[in-house]
């Protein structure tokens, strides 16, 4: 290195999304978003180094949490192990068996054809590397879960409570809309965290709530029908749908539901949507 030439040394970027919540009224806040959980059970993921979880180990009846990283999961492990309410699994949450965690346990009396077991509350502050992913999964076994409180980078909460027609209305806000109720409700600066993100970031409450029967749709089906009409951002639903459709039996579609071929899905509220999905596929009939 030439005399007198300094070393660059670039921020170190967190491993595994790990920007630690540093404040206590904030903690407090996110908890209290799930409201009463002392009759519940709670799935936290990624506790990390436990900023909410000391919380929730308190004041819920129930405690499951999924941490990647396995020395901070051993040191939750340490921390609560005189705590049987609470649980730490060290596992990566795109991948546990959410059926076995929550589902019905084979040979127990809970299999019986009534069993219904209250659903579970889910709280995280999300590794944001894979928020869209926690999410999309998270609402995938929507049928296990009643309630999700998720902070996410701030940009992310604005699209998942966009309104259809706004700016950031999209794939992720119309999938999130279709389980539930989504209410963004606080908005934290990066000061909040240790180390500090680049971004801000913001609460958001999803109250599970599906409208699939409602829509009078399938659940599959419309989901990949929504994926087919955001396919290409800047694309009208016309030149999405026909990659997939007859021409003819689109334009009729289009027709019975009333929905202008020009227009971007971006623009449709859902139930206009799903009277457009019905009509393509009744139409094929
Ligand atoms: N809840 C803590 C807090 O608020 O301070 C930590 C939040 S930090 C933003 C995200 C946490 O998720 C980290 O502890 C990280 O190790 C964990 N994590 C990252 N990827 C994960 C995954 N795939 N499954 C489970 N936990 C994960």
């Amino acid at each position: 290195m030439p005399k007198g030439a300094t070393v660059q040394t670039s921020p170190r970027k967190p491993k595994l999304g790990q920007h630690f919540l540093a404040s206590e009224p904030a903690a407090l806040r996110i908890v209290e978003a799930l409201g009463d959980i002392s009759q519940a059970t709670v799935l936290e993921i990624g506790p990390g180094r436990g900023a909410i979880t000391d919380l929730l180990a308190r004041k819920s009846r129930r405690l499951i949490a999924v941490e990647l990283d396995r020395v901070l999961s051993a040191q939750l492990r340490m921390k609560f192990s005189m705590q049987p309410n609470v649980e730490i699994i060290e596992g990566d949450i795109l991948k546990i068996e959410l059926d076995t965690v929550f589902g019905a346990k084979p040979g127990s009396l809970r299999t019986g054809l009534n069993f219904a077991p209250e659903p579970a509350r889910v709280i995280g502050n999300l590794p944001y590397y894979i928020t869209s992913d926690i999410l999309l999964r998270l609402l995938e076994y929507h049928r296990y879960f009643s309630t999700i409180v998720i902070m996410v980078q701030k940009e992310v909460a604005d699209r998942l409570a966009a309104s259809a027609g706004r700016r950031d209305y999209g794939l992720l806000s119309a999938t999130a809309q279709l389980y539930g109720r989504v209410e963004q409700l606080f908005t934290l600066p990066p000061g909040a965290f240790s180390p500090p993100p680049k971004v801000h970031s913001s609460v958001v409450r999803i109250t599970i709530k599906p409208r699939v029967e409602a829509l009078r749709v399938s659940e599959a089906e419309f989901i990949a029908f929504l994926k087919l009409c955001f396919g290409q951002k800047r694309k009208t639903l016309w030149n999405n749908l026909k990659t997939r459709y007859d021409e003819d039996a689109l334009r009729a579609a289009l027709a019975k539901s009333g929905v202008k071929p020009a227009i971007r899905a971006e623009a449709l509220p859902l139930e206009r949507t799903a009277a457009l999905f019905r009509a393509l596929r009744d139409g094929s009939l």
